[in-house]
């Protein structure tokens, strides 16, 4: 690598194995868990315990053996390298110089893109200049105003951190960095969805937000969840919230994560979100010493797949642990899920989130079961105008149109059976 090391560990497979994924997505952690702040829901603090006295940065063999292999690996043209935490930025500028150096080294030809996950609260000049350089997007973790943001997202001394994450977020608008909004749904933010959205959009200016729904359980293999997690309704509703301010006058302007995922479901196509897929098992974590898990959340031992430096990465991905692993979140769901009507768009969400019964008795149900019937039934008049014109050769935000043309004392585009006046006129 351009650093001097040499790239350690297995090359990749002359055949490549049958049941590797076309594409994959790694999650890298190179500095383990280890974050400068303490948020009081963050389940990574907790992993510190899974490699005991370790000092969590990735050396120099694994992260060129990282970097070879995730490009290697891809059948596809391009290929996006993602770093998060813990609190990535911990490992230096220096460290990211190296592996976008290697990457590009390693690239044949493909097309990179390189994606940092952060809490914003360390990025300095040099950072922003060095990430705007080499067309980083930056993933700002931000959960609303300061009163909202500031409930749970504290540091080791419990002081807020809005004030620093919104000044490194400043510093990256001004340099030109293209950025977008990581937004985590819990008990304090829940039933303030329009404050939280417009804040990110009027005062922010973000124009790709992504709403993640905290669910945290007490204790790992206890199905009780903490007072933080997010009411399951109320998860519905803050969607439902978010999407009628966004479906009359922000569609093909600012993109909602969920939103687009929904509507993928809704046109017939896969959405691209791993929770409302069919199967999941295409997007592992990777710790700093080389470990690779199923997912970003289930790095524990059981999910452990193997090492890099041992393995390459495409045959972990391949082999039948994983595999299992993704068709588990199709084969698993309970009759309530396979019976459901909204199925198609929800999927049962993440086996993660999977901690509830239902009511003839079996195990499997989301959490957030009541909040995604909610919303995906809620939406569904409007996904349907939106897919249509896309299967017509037009856009989505034809949407807006349609709902701007109705009268106020029409039926409501949306198909709820209310006037537009009291729906979304
Ligand atoms: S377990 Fe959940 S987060 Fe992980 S890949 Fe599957 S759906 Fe996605
Ligand atoms: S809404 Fe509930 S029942 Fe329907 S698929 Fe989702 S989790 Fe299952």
């Amino acid at each position: 690598m351009s650093a001097g090391v040499e790239p350690v560990g297995p090359a990749l497979p002359a055949a490549r194995p049958l049941t590797a994924p076309p594409a994959f997505h790694v999650l890298a952690k190179p500095s383990g868990p280890i974050c400068n702040l303490d948020c009081s829901y963050c389940f990574f603090l907790e992993k510190e315990a899974l490699y005991p006295g370790d000092r969590f940065r990735m050396p120099d063999d694994v992260l060129a053996t990282y970097i070879r292999q995730v490009v290697e690996s891809q059948l596809a043209p391009e290929v996006t390298i993602a770093w998060q935490g813990g609190e990535p930025t911990l490992m230096g500028v220096d460290f990211f110089r190296r592996a976008v150096a290697y990457a590009e080294e390693c690239a044949a030809g493909r097309q990179l893109h390189h994606t940092i996950q952060t809490n914003g609260t360390l990025l300095t000049d040099e950072w922003c200049e060095f990430l705007r350089e080499k067309q980083f997007l930056v993933g700002i973790s931000i959960d609303g105003p300061e009163r909202v943001h500031d409930v749970y997202r504290v540091d080791k001394q419990a002081r807020p951190t809005y004030a620093r994450v919104r000044a490194g977020l400043d510093r990256l608008v001004d340099a030109g960095v293209d950025w977008n909004i990581l937004c985590t749904v819990h008990h304090a933010n829940q039933d303030v969805p329009l404050e939280v959205y417009r804040h990110f959009r009027d005062d922010l200016g973000a124009d790709f937000i992504q709403f993640i729904p905290i669910v945290e359980r007490v204790d790992e293999g206890r199905v009780e969840l903490t007072d933080r997690s997010v009411d399951s309704r109320a998860w519905g509703e803050f969607l439902s919230a978010v999407f009628d301010e966004w479906v009359r006058r922000d569609v093909g302007r600012v993109f909602v994560q969920t939103f687009d995922a929904a509507l993928a479901s809704w046109y017939g196509t896969a959405p691209a979100l791993c929770v409302f897929g069919e199967t999941c098992g295409n997007a592992v974590a990777l710790e700093h010493n080389g470990d690779l898990y199923s997912c970003d959340h289930f790095v524990d031992p059981e999910h452990l797949l193997g090492n890099i430096t041992q393995t390459h990465m495409v045959e972990l991905l391949a082999a039948k642990p994983q595999r299992d692993f993704g068709n588990a979140k199709r084969d698993t769901l309970p009759r309530q899920c396979r019976e459901c009507p909204v199925l198609f768009a929800c999927r049962g969400e993440c086996p993660k989130n999977r901690v509830l019964t239902t009511a003839d008795g079996e195990f499997g149900l989301n959490h957030l079961c009541a909040g995604y019937l909610h919303f995906f039934t809620h939406v569904d008049g409007l996904m349907r105008v939106m897919a249509d014109s896309l299967r017509s050769g037009g856009t989505a935000d034809a949407v807006m149109r349609v709902l701007a043309s109705a009268g106020r004392n029409d039926p409501c585009p949306c198909g709820s059976g209310r006037k537009a006046k009291q729906c979304h006129g």
